[in-house]
């Protein structure tokens, strides 16, 4: 027997049909003599359907309300999961967060979790119930509910099966698993069997949107083991978990890219200590999320410096900080690319082979594409290049590193 924490998502419970197809699996794993937490999302595009309607009342800014409004979505899916069970004759009781002792800070809308006293969870398995959780929200200590952010389910998920010691927690979704690329893009990209929380992180945080980053990085904080997997299949999917020194053999696990992209250049900057400071103070104050930096000394004193942000934050920096840039850094007019984007290759053995910017670097050149910028980390290397030749630069990756195939060692 084992206890597992499921997670459904929006398409999962997408109609009443897919609530009995999630209750069957739920019930399976029950008989099976697992001890069994779910915890389940809004019905697909019911969040995004709230918070259309909070803007035509005008209340969308009042955040107390939007946590009181969105939080409803997900009560209903408890509650029709549990009846789904009931149904099949499975005993089921459904948790708002709060009642599942989900404790969390009054940041409305992007709260964090602070406590979770799991004590009452604890009780309804030990009657053989499936214990059935909202996901996404909780309350504070004065019992005001809020919501976690967007795809906050996964979060909810993941720290209960850290608090509950789950020796699994399940991720459902509407793909196989995590793949060495987006299967859209490349065809013969493969589902990765098992990958780290560290490579998953960088993946979830580069565009590969299967789980929330902020979850995989609870659960490689609380050491939680996951399974991204597929409510439509039985096939296994991705395990993620804590590093083994086998997995640093496989070199590059796989290749991401995000078009949400964005440079800005500032050209003749005065090459003197101060001048970065000012601009990226300027960005910070502002919530900025700068990404790559790169600063080019030229002959007369002066340098170009570039950077990429978001591209809907390069619309903040057009309209609202320009002007201001221009004067307090003491630069030309600056230039704005958004037809930009990110490719990146992540694999933690690349800490140990050497060689892997160079050959990723002739690969883009073979195919004529230009790299505009770079960065890396121990387990990551970045190039910005122009957005059009983003799926070109995707497939070429894919196959010069081989990762269509199967890594030898099972790793
Ligand atoms: N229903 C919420 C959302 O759409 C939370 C979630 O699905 O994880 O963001
Ligand atoms: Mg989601």
């Amino acid at each position: 027997m084992s206890r597992i924490v499921q997670k459904y998502g929006g398409t999962s419970v997408a109609d009443t049909a897919r609530f009995m197809k999630v209750a069957r699996r739920v019930k399976n794993y029950h008989d099976q003599g697992h001890e069994v937490v779910v915890v389940v999302s809004a019905m697909g595009g019911v969040t995004d359907h709230l918070i259309r309607l909070a803007n035509e009342v005008g209340g969308d800014s009042n955040d107390r309300e939007m946590d009181m409004l969105l939080a409803t979505g997900e009560q209903q899916s408890v509650a029709l999961l549990a009846m789904a069970l009931h149904g099949l004759g499975c005993p089921a009781i459904s948790l708002t967060g709060a009642q599942a002792g989900i404790e969390t800070d009054g940041v409305h809308c992007k709260a964090r979790i602070r406590n979770i006293t799991p004590e009452r969870i604890e009780n309804y398995l030990n009657d053989g119930s499936v214990v059935i959780v909202a996901g996404f929200q909780g309350s504070t200590q004065d019992n005001v509910i809020t919501t976690l952010g967007r795809g906050g389910s996964d979060l909810t998920a993941v720290a209960l099966a850290a608090v509950l010691h789950a020796d699994l927690c399940q991720i459902y979704t509407d793909v196989e698993g995590v793949y060495t690329a987006d299967p859209r893009i490349v065809p013969e990209a493969r589902k990765i069997s098992v990958i780290s929380h560290d490579e998953m992180l960088e993946l979830a945080s580069l565009g590969t949107k299967v789980m929330q980053s902020r979850s995989v990085e609870f659960a490689k904080k609380f050491g939680v083991q996951l399974e991204v997997r597929s409510s439509l299949s039985d096939r296994d999917g991705t395990i993620i978990t804590e590093e083994t020194a086998a997995m640093e053999e496989v070199v590059i696990r796989g290749v991401s890219y995000d078009r949400n992209e964005a440079k800005l250049t500032l050209h003749n900057v005065a090459d003197e200590p101060g001048r970065a400071a000012c601009l990226f103070g300027i960005l910070a104050a502002a919530s900025i999320n700068v990404d790559m930096i790169i600063q080019n000394a030229s002959e007369e004193g002066r340098a170009d410096i570039s950077c990429t942000v978001p591209q809907g934050e390069l619309k903040i920096i057009r309209r609202q900080l320009a002007a201001r840039i221009v004067e307090e850094v003491g630069c030309d007019e600056i230039a704005y690319d958004e037809d930009v984007a990110k490719v990146s290759l992540v694999g933690i053995g690349m800490r140990s082979h050497s060689g892997v910017a160079a050959e990723m670097f002739a690969a883009l050149a073979g195919e004529g594409i230009n790299i505009q910028m770079i960065s890396t980390s121990e387990i990551k290397i970045s190039c910005v290049i122009a957005e059009s030749a983003v799926e070109l630069a995707v497939r070429t990756l894919h196959r010069a590193f081989k990762l269509e195939q199967e890594p030898g060692n099972g790793a």
